[in-house]
């Protein structure tokens, strides 16, 4: 009995013995896959956030990219539209001033919501210190007209037109600090009064005004107020309007003289009638459409 006792622990103790390393394999190879297994899940974890974050990068970049077609679309139908009707442009221009009308054409354009460009003497700029200042200060353009608008001594020679004109750049740049870029020829590109004085000069002096950086225009409208006859408003008012609906560009030659209280009388129906047939309204610049006479 005491032998088969014994036996029987024996045998315990050696099935303890094998089996104790294999359970603590057992325990051991599942610490390591439970490790694992969590090491799995957190990466799993910030992969998933990863692609959340992902796809809501491609939601918001395809949202974009849809305004972005939605806005290409537009401006491919204005395009259209512009190609069917392009945009109409009036540009106000007054010769000659300041005068004592300056402050009242000014007036007339604030009130009506439009600017203007005034190609300026620089005699009569010296007699109304403040005119070119005021002019600027309300938005509107100044532009070189001429120092002393004499034809017979301007169109006499390259350099006396030159002097003239650099007198009078001088001018606006010291008295309003603005640089002009823009410039009118006393009578326009195609005056004829000037071949009694040289007769290839215009052909001369427009690149040489452009050498110096500044943009000659002329008009294609004439409001006609420096007929000798001063019209009334109602002539200058029709006369614009006619002359106008030819162009897409309307470059209104107006003056700013002391005579001339037609011409301010008749602007705000010229704006209210342009704006009516579509015209926006602006200010010439070196960057504004050309619009130049044929030197006769
Ligand atoms: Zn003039």
């Amino acid at each position: 009995m005491a032998n088969n006792s014994t036996l029987k622990k024996r045998t315990l103790l050696l099935v303890i013995l094998i089996l104790l390393p294999v359970c603590l394999a057992l325990a051991a190879a599942v610490i390591v896959l439970s490790l694992r297994l969590s090491a799995l899940s957190g990466k799993l974890t910030a992969q998933q956030s990863e692609n959340k974050g992902l796809s809501s990068q491609i939601t918001k970049i395809n949202g974009e990219y849809s305004s972005l077609e939605s806005d290409y679309s537009k401006l491919q139908n204005e395009k259209a539209d512009e190609k069917k009707n392009p945009p109409k442009v009036a540009y106000l221009t007054f010769d000659d001033g300041p005068s004592k009308l300056t402050g009242k054409i000014l007036d007339a354009l604030k009130a009506n919501g439009v600017h203007g460009t005034f190609f300026v003497i620089g005699l009569n700029a010296e007699k109304n210190p403040d005119a070119l200042n005021q002019i600027l200060a309300d938005g509107n353009v100044v532009g070189i007209h001429s120092w002393t608008h004499q034809y017979d001594v301007i169109y006499k020679s390259t350099a006396n037109f030159m002097s003239d004109f650099n007198e009078l750049r001088e001018y606006i740049k010291q008295v309003t600090g603005v640089d002009p870029t823009i410039c009118r020829f006393p009578g326009g590109t195609n005056n004829t009064v000037s071949f009694h004085y040289d007769k290839h000069i215009m052909q001369q002096i427009t690149p040489m005004v452009e050498q110096a950086g500044v943009k000659p225009y002329d008009w294609n409208v004439d409001s006609e107020d420096a007929q000798t006859h001063v019209p009334t408003k109602d002539q200058i008012v029709s006369t614009v309007i006619r002359e106008s609906k030819q162009y897409n560009n309307a470059v209104i030659l107006m003056h700013d003289a002391d005579q001339h209280q037609s011409s301010v009388d008749a602007i705000p129906e010229i704006v209210s009638q342009l704006k009516a047939l579509g015209y926006k309204f602006s200010t010439l610049s070196n960057k504004t459409p050309t619009v130049m006479f044929k030197p006769s």
